[in-house]
């Protein structure tokens, strides 16, 4: 039985388009890794097949909240595949205080009611991926162990391998059964902001190194983003071992968001968050719409902020507290009433005003 609805590349995209803004480069790479990975399930044992495809686990590259997560997450949503977000950084290889390896599965498997088939046709995705780095990268004497062990230890899992499962997560002890899982069809995708590693790859390539760096705009002498141009020794140079960059053949990258695309964040995506807004209240009765440069100061505000586009919504939650708050009340007294979010809300210069409906 499969446990997945197997989509074409052209179709993921699509469907990503909805929820994503820009980012094509990322979108069309997944789309394609995730279509390869599922047909690669799906077709296995047929006789036509000539080749043994092989498993393509994806490294993806990017600044903080641009969509990294939201990508996977609304791929597996799609598909109807369990997911599990996990972050490298509360790894130990075994021995460590810290979670085992193997609480990834854990999470896998407890997002999907314990369904072992299930999970075993699911996507993990492994975030601060670079935080595990080997710090001193190139030569060493005293080695930095504790990232380089996570790394080791992650090999395995990441390449398929059957794996006892702790099935609570955590570490492991003995007297608990385990859970076999085998992870050989699991897609597992690795993701960090990489903070360095356009230096290493400006150095390698000889571009300008002033003009990189987020915000400076596509460089004359290389493509808009460098890490377009990464090769695997840059990510070796960056401090992660060898085998472990074997094991990510597919490397992709989100852009870091401007202005513009913040504010298309705001408004276009399903379940924007000014969707969301605008939804809460109309089930209290009352209508909001945001003015044109209330939008506009918002995602001056987030830019500012370096956070991608999770500045956004502590900007909004911050501007409608009052409204949120207020607004029920009044709905539910006055009868039906509308309000605007103006610019000065954003800044928190003017109080929100509640009218009539008419
Ligand atoms: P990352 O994994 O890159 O750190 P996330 O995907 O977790 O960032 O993004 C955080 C939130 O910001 C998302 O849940 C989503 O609401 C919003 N967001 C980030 N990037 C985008 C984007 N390109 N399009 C639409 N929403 C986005």
């Amino acid at each position: 039985m499969k446990a997945f609805q197997l989509k074409r590349p052209d179709q993921i995209k699509a469907h990503l388009d909805k929820y994503v803004i820009g980012q094509d480069e990322a979108k069309k790479t997944l789309s394609v890794a995730v279509y390869n990975h599922y047909k690669r399930i799906l077709h296995r044992g047929d006789p036509e097949r000539k080749a043994n495809i092989d498993k393509s686990n994806i490294l993806l590259l990017g600044p903080t909240g641009c969509g990294k997560t939201l990508l996977v997450k609304t791929i597996a949503n799609m598909l109807g595949v369990p997911c599990y977000i996990g972050s490298a950084t509360s790894l130990t290889a075994s021995g460590y205080v810290g979670d085992d390896i193997e609480s990834l599965l854990s999470g896998l498997l407890m997002n999907c009611g314990y369904d072992v088939e299930r999970a075993q046709a699911g996507i993990v995705f492994i975030d601060e991926i670079d935080k595990i780095a080997k710090k001193d990268a190139g030569v060493s004497i005293t080695r930095d162990v504790s990232g380089e062990c996570v790394q080791q230890g992650l090999l395995k899992m990441i390449e398929g391998h059957r794996m006892g499962v702790q099935p609570a997560g955590g570490r492991k002890h003995p007297e608990q059964p385990l859970i076999y899982v085998d992870t050989t069809d699991i897609l597992f995708i690795c993701a960090g902001a990489f903070v360095g590693l356009d230096g290493i790859i400006a150095r390698r390539t000889g571009r300008d190194q002033s003009r990189i760096g987020f915000g400076s705009g596509a460089p004359a002498d290389g493509p808009a983003n460098i890490f377009a141009d990464v090769t695997p020794q840059d990510l070796r140079d960056f401090g992660l071992i060898p085998e472990f960059v074997g094991r990510l053949p597919v490397v992709s990258y989100v852009d870091p968001l401007d202005k513009d695309a913040l504010k298309r964040i705001l408004t276009e995506p399903k379940d924007s968050l000014v969707s969301q807004y605008t939804e809460l209240l109309r089930e209290d009765g009352v209508k909001l719409t945001f003015a044109p440069d209330a939008l506009e100061t918002a995602a001056t505000l987030a830019s500012e902020t370096g956070t991608g586009a999770r500045g956004l919504r502590s900007i909004l939650e911050k501007a409608m507290r009052d409204v949120m708050f207020s607004a029920p009340k009044s709905a539910a007294k006055s009868g039906p009433l509308e309000i605007v979010v103006t610019r000065e809300m954003i800044l928190g210069t003017a109080k929100p005003v509640l009218r009539l409906s008419v």
